[in-house]
């Protein structure tokens, strides 16, 4: 039997009738589009993170692209932001016209190295865009400090950190806006594409509202400007309510999968061998992916195959080095750290049914894999 490296298939078993009645019940509404499920959604995900708005996009792409947009960020800006995170956080950048500048990152927790950020500020850097990687929050007491010094606005890209903490307060919560993507992997997901932009700010709320909905205020009008088509579906909306509820309980199940990998792999980890990932001080981590390093990593996932172990990198590509991101003009060797990592770093399984006997024959698969190297 293969382990895959995430599926959802054994939470569904246990939730399916909440998830069946959650369609049923949009179907049976009488609205499709923007509805009451949306809205409750919406209301229940600000309250959640205690912030005054919620607006429920598309996906977790156009979350961070509106979410730049509203607070802004337009062509001729550069935002600031690392190399080392999903292509769509770049591909976001790009959408709105304005430039991605990139900063490297910290070779201990993979995360924004924020001592850099300064030197990277320009006349026409806009905002700041720190990515809360793999399940834990960037420090953001250097960078609130920079926007506040040089005006610029920060918009947080959660689309891997639901229910994370930092210093006690949640993930999305410590910049302008913060983007969230409820694509079925994510420690939060629905059972298609999804995501939310979260502000405590009046205008930033209204402004995404109309992008999300063609630039509109009333039906039939543009005010402003064009905007797009994005917006949450309600049957997604409708799950998600469902699944809100139980987000700090997956929240805590990672965790424990998390506990249960450093018993096992401990003794195997060591300086310039197998690497197990870290949680800052002040941080609460939620394991949206199970990141480990090593120097062989790619001899490790090919022998893992022979035991039906399918592991995944997340990323292989910083995306600095891939060619469709070229006319950026960065070259191999400008983002060391994040060069050396997408080289080394791979994935153990994780989500939240993810079972303790599972998780010991992958461990003692890779312990025998390590072994033999
Ligand atoms: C998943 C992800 C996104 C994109 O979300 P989609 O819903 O797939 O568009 C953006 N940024 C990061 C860091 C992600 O992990």
């Amino acid at each position: 039997m293969t382990t895959r490296v995430w599926d959802y298939l054994p939470e569904y078993e246990k939730e399916k009738d909440d998830i069946l009645e959650a369609v049923e019940k949009v179907f049976a509404s009488g609205q499709l589009i923007l509805g009451e499920s949306v809205r409750a959604f919406e209301r229940e995900f600000a309250d959640f993170h205690g912030m005054a708005h919620c607006t429920g996009v598309d996906n977790g792409t156009n979350a961070l692209k509106l979410g730049l947009e509203a607070l802004g960020v337009g062509p001729g800006d550069e935002v600031i932001t690392v190399a080392n995170t999903a292509a769509p956080t770049v591909v976001a950048i790009v959408g709105t016209g304005a430039t991605p500048v990139f900063v490297d990152v910290r070779e201990e927790d993979f995360l924004m190295d924020t001592a850099q950020v300064e030197a990277a500020i320009t006349p026409r850097t806009k905002a700041l865009l720190p990515v809360h990687l793999y399940g834990q929050c960037v420090d953001m007491a250097p960078l609130r400090a920079l926007a506040r010094s040089h005006g610029l606005k920060i918009l947080e890209d959660c689309a891997q950190s639901h229910a994370a903490t930092h210093h006690g307060r949640p993930a999305g919560t410590m910049g302008d806006a913060a983007a969230f993507s409820f694509y079925p992997t994510k420690v939060l997901g629905a059972y298609g594409d999804g995501g939310a932009v979260v502000t405590d700010d009046d205008a930033t709320d209204r402004a995404l509202r109309r992008l999300r909905y063609y630039g509109m205020e009333q039906t039939y009008y543009v005010v402003h400007s064009p905007g797009h088509n994005s917006r949450l579906d309600e049957v997604q909306a409708e799950i998600l309510r469902r699944k809100l509820t139980r987000l700090p309980g997956y929240a805590e199940a990672r965790r424990s999968v998390a506990r249960h990998y450093e018993e096992q792999l401990a003794d195997l980890a060591g300086p310039g061998g197998l690497r197990l990932p870290t949680t800052n001080p002040g941080n609460t981590h939620v394991y949206y992916v199970y990141v480990v390093r090593h120097p062989r990593r790619d001899e490790i996932i090919e022998a893992l195959k022979a035991y039906g172990i399918a592991l995944n990198i997340s990323y292989p590509w910083p995306v600095h080095t891939m060619t469709g991101f070229g006319f950026l003009g960065y070259r191999r060797g400008s983002l060391p750290v994040t060069e050396k990592l997408a080289d080394e770093i791979f994935s153990l399984p994780m989500y939240p049914s993810l079972t303790e006997s599972r998780q010991d024959e992958v461990a003692a698969a890779l312990r025998t894999v390590l072994a033999s190297l």
